[in-house]
């Protein structure tokens, strides 16, 4: 072997040249567990492909394989600091044609390039994998390969968005790009994004073998993995309008225009058609360039760092205990669910309830989850029949004495909850953890009747628990940190996404949910049509109306959690009087078929004509106009401003929390960046001026939070580095 001679320590790539010809350019980025195509990255790149590009034409290298130094990592794709650090159109476009530049050297090397991609390939790894001759991948699960850029609010500007419809066609390309997911080996192989999909201990000397046969003249097979009918649509302009449109719709459906990037991408795809290469790139440079520069994608960027910062935020010191059994109490809604969750992660499982029919009940919601998690394809039946198995119904607590964590999910009401927490705790070993699925109810007033405090905490799951991402994980004033950390690290492991909060009322999303779908209730009374103030939301990018979500939800636990948060927080939280009205109808919403809208087999069906009377004199007699922007800001800025006081009552670390937990627990638009981004973005002392002249129309449940104000006054936002933070 003979090496480069700048291979250094400190060096991200490597270049060996074996003594018949083959070289392996390895990244290997310093100190760091993932490779990353960072500035350092590209720079030696760049000076490793002019000495590849020497050695082909001296005949002393006859074929390349890319792979990673890296166990189980090939390269993440590109630095998301750096996008993020650049504002400027111009410069965004000029970085992008730089790193294209960089992968058509590599395209164009005299000779054969293969890339041997084992662990996580995304983004710009992708996009350097498709300038190679050819591709294997290793069948291990950390293999991921795909083209994320559009969940940046960006597409892929190194050469993805043109190479990839070339190698895979129109249909499979767009169907990577525009969602930016990810395929494991096989898939990847399925559709013609890589050649091979290899075991994994026999990758680099299947990449070798794969040179070799190169050199021998006799290259690999490379199969066309389309089928027919999608080659004919793909070869004629009236075929590949039909799949351009399909593929448009389906955005829109997905994005309701939100998000400009698919778009973009689409756009890129469509107009680039049978130009040459180099004329596509520069279709994608400029579009990338845009795309880099715009509002939405430096938001997006930031939900991205709020996630990881959010992994890391479990208590520092503490330690997670072990789980390999646990116990759901209550069969219900959501023990039901909770319990399927963690039959999916392999963790054994009793289900205790206090009568069979809700036993049975909780059983039959368990295999109608994996029922569908069947269909939908993600796993076997076998795996799930198996999964299913780990469910131990029970009407006692028999077992429990061998559990690591018992998570409560019965009635909400406090007596029953202390009763049954302290009958779990008398038959449970110490040091396993309670944790309670309450979802208004004071943690550290059940905390009070334990003989172990500390190892008791809040795990506040979403309805529907295997769909809602957040986990409200609520420090009680005796929980300790092994406890929270025991509780967080298994949210974690559940695939959800954990907040630490404090013990308060609503704890955190509900809170200042709670506002907003008052104020929905406010805007009936002052004569807004069901519509409008849905539309108004839907048209600001929440996932459905607070009216709407209301009727999902249910009156009868809307209303508990209204009175929770009334009796906590006094007259800014009273209830809305056709709320109060709604009660009276005994309609339930969507599980009773009917609410502000109507539903058949839980589908919805339009809306309830009837509504209006039904709420009688607590709505006008007739509908009055309320501009978009009124409906707008009276809901949204409610929230705002109730954000402002959870801030100031220390229930979260700060701005980010609020920021995570309202995108996961209530899809607020990621878009906008999170609610208090949203808020910074157009200036606090502006939605404070606002705020004094709604309270002025229509109350002082209005009256900006003291701290907002202080906020206001010091010219800062909500996060303390101002609006680009
Ligand atoms: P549910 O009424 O569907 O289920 C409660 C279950 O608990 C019933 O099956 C009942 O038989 C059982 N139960 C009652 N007393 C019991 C006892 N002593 N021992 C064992 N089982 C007992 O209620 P749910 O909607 O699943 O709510 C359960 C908890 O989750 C509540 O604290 C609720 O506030 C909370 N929560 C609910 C939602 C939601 O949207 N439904 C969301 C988040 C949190």
């Amino acid at each position: 072997m003979i090496s480069s001679k700048d291979t250094n320590s400190q060096a991200a790539l490597t270049l060996n040249v074996s003594g018949d010809g083959v070289a392996w350019l390895v990244f290997d980025r310093p100190d760091s567990r993932v490779n990353l195509l960072d500035e350092p990255a590209m720079l030696h790149l760049e000076q490793l492909l002019g000495e590849l590009e020497e050695l082909a034409r001296t005949n002393a290298v006859h074929a390349v394989i890319v792979r990673s130094g890296k166990d189980g990592s090939f390269i993440a794709g590109a630095d998301v600091n750096a996008i993020a650090a650049i504002t400027d159109p111009a410069e965004a476009e000029a970085k992008a044609r730089a790193g294209q530049r960089l992968f058509r050297r590599l395209e164009q090397l005299d000779v054969p390039t293969i890339a041997a991609i084992d662990g996580i390939c995304l983004g710009g790894g992708t996009e350097l994998v498709l300038a190679c001759t050819y591709r294997l991948a290793s069948e291990r699960p950390e293999t991921r390969i795909g083209l994320p850029e559009v969940q940046l609010g960006i597409l892929p500007g190194f050469g993805g968005t043109t190479r990839l419809p070339r190698l895979i066609g129109l249909r499979a390309a767009s169907d990577v790009i525009l969602t930016g997911r990810n395929l494991n080996a096989r898939k990847a192989q399925r559709i013609g994004l890589i050649d091979e999909a290899v075991p994994t201990p026999t990758l680099y000397q299947r990449a070798e073998a794969v040179a070799r046969a190169y050199m021998q003249g006799r290259p690999p097979e490379r199969r066309d993995r389309r089928d027919t009918a999608t080659k004919l649509l793909e070869s004629t302009p009236p075929g590949r309008r039909v799949l351009f449109s399909q593929a448009r719709k389906q955005v829109m459906k997905q994005t309701k225009g939100h998000y400009p990037a698919p778009l973009a991408a689409l756009q890129v795809m469509k107009s680039s058609v049978g130009l040459p290469i180099d004329a596509a790139l520069d279709l994608e440079a400029r579009a990338v360039g845009t795309l880099i520069a715009s509002d939405v994608s430096k938001n997006l960027i930031h939900v991205f760092h709020l996630m990881e910062s959010a992994k890391k935020a479990a208590p520092s010191g503490a330690t997670a205990r072990d789980i390999d059994r646990a116990a759901v109490v209550g069969a219900g809604v959501m023990g039901g669910g909770i319990a399927q969750l963690l039959a999916t992660r392999g963790i054994g499982v009793r289900m205790k309830d206090i009568n069979n029919a809700a036993l049975s009940s909780g059983l039959r919601h368990e295999r109608a989850l994996f029922g569908m998690a069947v269909s939908r394809k993600p796993l076997r039946k076998r795996a799930a029949n198996h999964q299913m198995d780990q469910i131990a119904p029970t009407l006692d607590y028999s077992g429990f004495g061998q559990v690591d964590v018992v998570i409560e999910a019965v009635v909400e009401r406090m007596d029953v909850k202390k009763q049954v927490l302290a009958d779990v705790e008398a038959r449970t070993r110490e040091g396993s953890v309670l944790a309670t699925n309450t979802s208004s109810l004071s943690v550290s007033q059940m905390q009070s009747v334990l003989a172990r405090p500390g190892d008791f905490c809040g795990m506040h799951f979403f309805n529907p628990v295997h769909r809602m991402p957040l986990v409200e994980v609520i420090r009680g004033a005796a929980s300790s940190d092994d406890a929270i950390a025991t509780i967080f690290a298994l949210a974690r492991r559940l695939g959800k996404t954990p907040i630490i909060v404090e013990d308060g009322p609503g704890f955190l999303v509900n809170r200042i949910l709670g506002p907003y779908l008052n104020e929905a209730g406010w805007l009936l009374a002052d004569g807004a049509s069901v519509e409008a103030v849905d539309q108004a939301l839907t048209r600001f990018g929440m996932p459905m109306g607070p009216l709407r979500l209301l009727d999902e939800v249910g009156f009868d636990v809307s209303r508990h959690a209204g009175a929770t948060l009334h009796d906590a927080f006094g007259e800014r939280m009273a209830p809305a009087p056709p709320l109060i009205a709604m009660e009276h109808t005994k309609l339930l919403g969507r599980k009773g078929g009917m609410g502000f809208y109507i539903y058949e087999n839980d589908r919805e069906k339009g809306r309830n004509d009837g509504i209006y009377q039904a709420l009688g004199a607590a709505v006008p007699a007739e509908r009055r106009e309320i501009s978009v922007n009124d409906i707008r800001d009276r809901t949204v800025l409610a929230m705002v401003n109730e954000a402002a006081r959870v801030l100031e009552d220390g229930i979260v670390r700060g701005p980010g929390d609020v920021d995570l937990g309202m995108i996961t627990g209530t899809g607020f638009p990621p878009f906008h960046g999170g609610l208090l981004r949203y808020a910074d973005r157009r200036g606090l002392p502006a939605i404070v001026q606002r705020l004094d002249d709604l309270a002025a129309r229509h109350g002082t449940r209005f009256t900006p939070a003291p701290l907002l104000r202080r906020y206001a006054d010091e010219g800062r936002g909500f996060y303390p580095a101002g609006p680009a933070a």
